[in-house]
Order: C-alpha cells, then structure tokens, then sequence
C-alpha cells in the first residue's frame, strides 16, 4: 500500500493520458502504432498507459487491418463503458438530442421541433430526454453540450434573434438529473462549434489561424487559433452576422440596423424575390440554388442569388483583412451559394481584399463537417473537458478506486 499521492502528482500522472485520448478523438480509428510515434512514446510507456486506460474504462483496443509486412496493430477504440456526451443540438427551427462517445461515435436519441413554444417551455421537455439518456447510460453520461444557433454566453442563450426569443437559462437542460449526478453543462453557438470540428478535424485541420462562416438563417462565424475558438470575455464573441456589411436601412431583429446577416441567406433571397419571408431559409435557399445549378430559373433568380454571393464574398474579403487567416472554411449555405456563382464570389472576394493579400488570397475551403459540424463541435468541445488531467483523475476515483 503507497501513501496517498497528492493532487498535483494526481494531475501529472494523467497529462500524457490527457494527450492520448484528445488524439484518439480527434481522429477516430487512430492505431497504438500511430499514436505512440505522433506522442513519441516509448513502447514500454505505451503499453503502461494503454493498459492503465483499458483497466478504468477510457479507452478499447481491436485488432486493426493488417496493412504490408509491419507489426500487427490495433485501432484505439472508445471502452463499451467509457464516458459519453450528450449534445443539445438548438438549430433554427428544431432541436435533437445526439449522444457521442470518445472515438467520435454518435447517436441521434430525440428531436423535436419548436412550433410556438418558447425557452422555457421546451427545454424542461429536453431535460427529461437527458434525465432519461442518464438513466440508461448509467453513470456514464458525465458531459451536457448545448450548441445553438443564437448567441451564447457561459450557459445563458443571450438571443436567439431569428425566432425572437431573449434570455434563456441553459442550466434548465441538467435540473432533471438526480441530486449528485456529475455531469457538467456547457454550450456554444453552432457556428463556433462548426468551426471548432473544421479546426480539429476537417478542413482547417493543421491551420494555426482558422476563419470559419457559417450561412444558415444568417451568417455566423468563429476565428480559431490552434483549433480553440476566440469567443472573447464572455463567450459571446464571433457575432459576424451583425457587422454592418449590409444596408445601412434594413433593421435586423437583432436590434441593430445594416446587420450582414440580411444581405445573404434565404431571406435574403425570398426579399429580392418578393416572395414572404420562407418558413425554414435554409431549405428555401438550398432548393433555389440547386435549381438553378442545374440551369433552371429565371433571370431574376440568378441576379438574387448573385447578389447573395456576392455579399458573401465581400463580407468574407474584409474579415480576412481583419483577421489574416491561413485558411477561411465556408459552410451550411455558404458553399452552394459559391458554387451557384463562382465568378460573382470570387470577384467580389478580390475586390474586397487589402492589394497586399490579393497577391496570395487566403484559400476559401468548403466545410468537410456538413449540418454535423456543430454536433462534432460540441462533442470535442465535451471530451476536452472530460479529458482534461482533472478530469481524468476524477474518473479514475468515481468509485472510490485507489492509484495503483
Ligand atoms: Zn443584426
């Protein structure tokens, strides 16, 4: 029997795990072999530590496919007992609950949509889903992420302008968990998120300053540095929707007026087309643009969804100069609006650019993540806290298991 370590030996005897298990969620079906070299362990300390995980429930191993004449291997897996996340998925008109696991597996469990009801009559309903989805995890459920098409500060919806809703406490999503049950809540706003699972494991990959836009009902943004997302002070940051890039006389139901949000989406659209302001944008945007890809439409379609372009790509031209990026990951609405008018996008992105960056344009890349992006987002967002060296060790105690 050894003397009870202290909290900080505690804490460096999980940094290393704290790095392997980040690496095995960023990407899932990593091999032992892989691992080790990318984390440049030795075998011996490999095998001590996948050992270690494997006895507490963190991590699985499965023989992997044999590949040429090397060593066999195995693939890093999540544990069938392993911790998971849940992710409140808040999108514009409806919501679903998914469940994830720490290999990046995930399950869609519920969705709902919102008809008139509002914050505080809805999220008591997801909070039952989750009290449910706890149940049934049995203990292993430890993170909630709520990821919102509004904005967002700490756990606090702030607004949720398209459907004008104000205020919202998120805590609501974990009040019907038993007393004690330990699972933390976090949230963010779905555009951040996207652009956290672009950062982490999708187009952005390996970029050290990353601007990802999202077009969904409005346009929404998030400057990643090192895969983290700048969201400033109280999280609230990366509102890019509501620069005025737009009409100095259209009010936005944000509050403000000559929002950028107004110039490019699906309302944008229906407003050059004289048509009522659509149902669900997104979907409305999506079937306009598809048609006239294939040639379809009329004049007057192609001017509004020129104009949306165009918009696009100014807008993005001066964020580049303000933020100076490797690389801009575009998503949502935003790909197929550039690809509906690649010559209208690409000159209003060059004329917008600063004559010192338009000698190399920051590449515009086209999300790898689709609608999944603020899910994968908030499920990395989830396990980083999970696997933090804290985090890790108050695993390791959950049932009062001593260090070995
Ligand atoms: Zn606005």
């Amino acid at each position: 029997m050894t003397s009870k370590p202290t909290a900080r030996a505690q804490r460096r005897r999980w940094i290393t795990a704290s790095e392997l298990l980040r690496l095995v969620h960023s990407e899932p079906g990593i091999t032992r072999t892989a691992a080790a070299a990318r984390l440049a362990l030795s075998s011996g300390t490999t095998t001590e530590l996948i050992d270690r995980l494997r006895a507490v429930g963190l991590l699985a191993e499965q023989r992997a496919e044999q590949r040429g004449r090397g060593r066999p291997t195995t693939v890093l897996r999540a544990h069938p007992e392993g911790p998971l996340v849940a992710v409140v998925d808040l999108q514009s008109s409806r919501w679903q609950v998914w469940l994830g696991d720490l290999a990046g597996g995930i399950t869609e469990v519920a969705d709902g949509r919102y008809s008139d009801a509002a914050p505080t009559e809805f999220l008591p309903r997801i909070a039952e889903v989750i009290a449910a989805v706890a149940a049934q995890a049995s203990g292993r459920l430890r993170a909630v992420v709520a990821a919102a098409a509004g904005t967002v500060s700490g756990t606090t919806l702030l607004q949720f302008a398209t459907r004008d809703w104000q205020r919202a406490d998120l805590r609501v999503l974990t009040g019907a968990l038993p007393a004690g049950a330990d699972v933390v809540l976090l949230a963010g706003n779905d555009a951040t998120l996207g652009g956290v699972a672009e950062a982490r494991n999708g187009a952005a990959r390996s970029a050290h300053v990353a601007l990802h836009i999202l077009v969904a009902v409005g346009v929404g943004g998030a400057l990643l540095v090192d895969g983290r997302p700048m969201t400033g002070a109280h999280g609230s940051g990366g509102e890019y929707g509501h620069l005025p890039f737009g009409d100095p006389a259209l009010a936005c139901p944000c509050g403000a007026h000559g929002c950028w949000d107004l110039t490019l989406d699906g309302r944008a659209l229906a407003r050059h087309l004289g048509d009522a302001p659509p149902e669900d944008p997104i979907a409305y945007g999506q079937r306009l643009l598809a048609s006239l890809r294939r040639g379809r439409g009329t004049r007057r379609q192609r001017a509004a969804a020129e104009s949306i372009a165009e918009a696009l790509g100014a807008g993005i031209a001066g964020l580049v100069n303000l933020h100076d990026p490797d690389v801009v990951t575009l998503a949502g609405l935003g790909p197929a609006m550039r690809a509906t008018m690649p010559d209208a996008f690409a000159r209003a992105y060059r004329r917008g650019l600063m004559s010192f960056q338009r000698e190399h344009p920051t590449p515009i890349l086209d999300a790898a993540h689709e609608a999944d992006g603020p899910v994968r987002g908030a499920l990395a967002l989830g396990f980083d806290h999970l696997t933090s060296p804290d985090a890790l060790a108050g695993w390791f105690d959950r049932d009062g298991r001593q260090a070995t």
